[in-house]
């Protein structure tokens, strides 16, 4: 595409959790090498629609532009993925942008993404350290270990993995790839192992491990590259010698 040419952008807009969704045009001046957050960043300084109509900026949530925050997740051309990095160079025109469908959304293209955050506090992903005094020289991680656990760490709370996942919806309570990955995450860190347990009992109650059907789509959609079907076969395997120890008393 040349310089001086326009870009073409279709969005579902919602002006609130309550409000029917309705499409809205937009032709925004192209330049060379901007993104979908460029766009939008041009429809706010002047809210104009694809017919000239003033109307309302769009809103959307981003922050740190470089696919580390995970914020400006949204369905774009029929994908999920980061606005920041959605270069308009490779997108077909007109382009769609629409929010991420399995959280509710509360304007536009912000979503409420609590649903996440409350099943990543259930199996409690995150390491334990109580108090801020001086607790000692911490157990070591073998090299291998770490090597396992980098890639887990780079998710950042995105949903896309769960936009395509014919689980997780309402009907399953499915947490999804996401969590079950975080778990092994937590589960392989020498002080976070400490409480394994709850980890994976909470993961063996409805919405659980159990829910997953291994569509496999989250793997292809992760933006990080993060071996979520691995993470959802090692957590499976967890959660089974779990429950024969429970079984055993041991
Ligand atoms: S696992 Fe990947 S797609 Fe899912 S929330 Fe984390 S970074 Fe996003």
């Amino acid at each position: 595409m040349a310089e001086g040419k326009i870009v073409r952008l279709r969005i579902k807009r919602q002006s609130g959790p309550q409000a029917a969704p309705q499409w809205e045009d937009f032709n925004v001046a192209y330049r060379p090498g901007m993104n979908v957050i460029v766009a939008l960043m041009d429809i706010a300084a002047q809210p104009r629609n694809a017919e000239g109509q003033p109307t309302t900026s769009v809103s959307y949530e981003a922050n740190c532009l470089e696919e580390v925050c995970g914020a400006c997740a949204m369905v774009i051309n029929g994908r999920p993925r980061q606005a920041c990095s959605a270069l308009i160079d490779r997108l077909e025109q007109p382009i769609t942008i629409e929010p991420l469908s399995r959280f509710p959304v509360v304007r536009d293209l912000v979503v409420n993404r609590q649903r996440l955050f409350n099943d990543l506090k259930r199996v409690k992903a995150w390491i334990p350290i109580d108090g801020s005094y001086d607790l000692g020289p911490g157990p070591r991680e073998s090299a291998a270990d770490q090597e396992t656990a980098y890639p887990l760490s780079r998710c950042i709370s995105c949903g896309n993995c769960l936009e395509v996942c014919p689980q997780y919806n309402d009907k399953t309570g499915f947490v999804g790839a996401a969590v079950l990955s975080q778990v092994r995450l937590f589960n392989l860190h020498p002080t976070g192992k400490l409480h394994a347990g709850e980890r994976l009992d909470a993961l063996s109650g409805p919405g659980g491990h159990q829910e997953c059907g291994f569509a496999q789509n989250c793997v292809n959609i992760c933006p990080k590259d993060i071996p979520l079907t691995d993470s959802i076969s090692a957590v499976g395997r967890q959660l089974i010698v779990h429950a024969v120890r429970q079984a055993l008393g041991s």
